[in-house]
């Protein structure tokens, strides 16, 4: 058995739990980074009338369906 004293006891409980809030909000990062790309992945905005939509086809110039535009398909930034 390892002697511990209480103080380090102490020490290793709230640096065990500080580990673990910090995997936490790190997979919780990771999963919402992964959400937004798949979510925006087939999102297009129409050059001319800048409406936004879902094309899942895989057409390389999705048409507009509000003016008809054929639209290139561009990665959106992020804010
Ligand atoms: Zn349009």
């Amino acid at each position: 058995m390892i002697p511990v004293t209480f103080k380090g006891l102490i020490i290793v409980y709230l640096s065990t739990m500080v580990g673990i809030v910090i995997l936490a909000y790190t997979l919780a990062a990771i999963r919402r980074r992964r959400r937004e790309r798949h979510a925006l992945q087939h999102a297009v905005r129409c050059h001319f009338c800048a409406l936004e939509f879902h094309d899942n086809s895989p057409s390389p110039l999705p048409e507009c369906p509000r003016c008809g535009a054929s639209n290139e398909r561009t990665r959106f930034a992020r804010l």
